[in-house]
């Protein structure tokens, strides 16, 4: 990693740290932040000099272009604290590429890699506190870029800003996960923005699910747009099915967003003996498996949850009851990953910063 010609970050201090109003036992996901925020400019085809400042309200003038032409993109990572007090980091340099891969797709200005990890870290020692000890406890971070720019023409702003906020997080999802299976929505289209992590693909998504909830489900599995044939992802996460001992995932592609979960469950699942197919995987193939019971498992990747389990789904007019396994791969999985997380257990794969 580049280390040189790293700008020194302003830092303003908070002078009265809000943790001792939150109650780390009764967190909901994502509605507390930390006390500080990192915050850097581009204006004039330039970043700024990045600052760290107490946690408050971005002013933006009504006309900025993020909320006109959605152009915004983000990130989702989590920092650990392990039982020795060491603070980790897993895989931020994929989030570090991913961001910018989003933002270029968004017809948006790259940022720094050293302002990037100089920002995390420098917010990480100042927040630190706010990271508890203990399995699923982490702060999640949140690094997102907007269009500031004040003008409604619609074209790509020439100002931005590239923000990170934390927020303490227990587990993501709690209890059974049923989802619907999309046989007329899509959440992304070839040629389309759906590998960005753009705000965009999210609230395009809200209006669907919300109609898979009324349905008893919670979450949607995407399929492709064309055919609706081919399952691609769940809302926020990429999808696993075990059909026998055979793990199966789609590969990425234009519309499938690479996860670092995804990733790092098909390393360490080869790396234990399983084996996993990344192919198309046809809505009919996994029908036909839950029907002749050689589906065992499907679940879900993603940096909130790490796997979560699914334990029923729907397609259609038909519903079907994933079978409660011994010794599921998604538990197996999450374990080690989980332990290479906080530091548990040895890291062959060099994940852990
Ligand atoms: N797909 C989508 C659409 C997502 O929003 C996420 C969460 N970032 C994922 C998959 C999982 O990605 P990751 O494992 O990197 O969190």
């Amino acid at each position: 990693m580049k280390t040189e010609e790293v700008t020194p970050i302003k830092i303003e201090k908070t002078t009265s740290s809000r943790i001792g109003q939150v109650d780390f036992d009764k967190l909901v996901f994502g509605s507390v932040f930390t006390d500080h925020m990192f915050v850097c400019d581009y204006v004039d085809g330039r970043w700024e000099t990045p600052q760290i400042i107490p946690y408050q309200p971005l002013t933006l003038d009504p006309s900025a272009r993020v909320f006109h032409y959605a152009q915004a993109v983000f990130e989702g990572m989590k920092a650990y604290r392990d039982d020795n007090d060491g603070i980790w980091l897993f895989r931020p340099d994929e989030n570090f590429k991913r961001i910018n891969r989003s933002s270029e797709r968004m017809a948006m200005p790259v940022f720094p890699e050293e302002y990037f990890f100089e920002g995390v870290k420098t917010l990480l020692k100042l927040d630190e506190e706010w990271i508890r000890k203990g399995e699923g406890n982490s702060l999640y971070i949140r690094p997102f870029v907007i269009a500031t720019e004040p003008s409604v023409m619609a074209s790509p702003s020439n100002q931005y800003k590239f923000v990170i906020i934390c927020s303490p997080a227990q587990s993501y999802y709690g209890g059974e996960v049923r989802v619907k299976i999309a046989d007329h929505y899509s959440r992304a289209a070839s040629g389309g923005i759906g590998y960005a992590k753009a705000a965009a693909n999210y609230g395009a998504q809200f209006y669907p699910t919300s109609l898979a909830q009324k349905e008893g489900y919670q979450q949607v599995i995407w399929t492709d747009a064309n055919t609706h044939e081919y399952l691609e992802e769940a809302g926020t996460m990429n999808v696993f099915f075990r059909i026998g001992d055979t793990l199966l995932t789609a590969p990425t592609n234009d519309r499938i967003l690479d996860g670092v979960t995804r990733k790092s469950v098909i390393a360490i699942a080869e790396a234990n003996g399983i084996k996993v197919e990344v192919r198309p995987v046809k809505v009919s193939e996994i029908i036909a498996a839950a029907k002749d019971g050689s589906l065992k498992e499907i679940f879900g990747s993603g940096t909130a949850a790490v796997i979560n389990p699914v334990a029923g789904f729907g397609y259609g007019d038909e519903k079907f009851e994933l079978p409660k396994m011994d010794k599921p791969y998604a538990s197996m999985i999450k374990k080690l990953i989980v332990d290479i997380q906080y530091n548990k257990a040895e890291d062959p794969y060099g994940w852990r910063y």
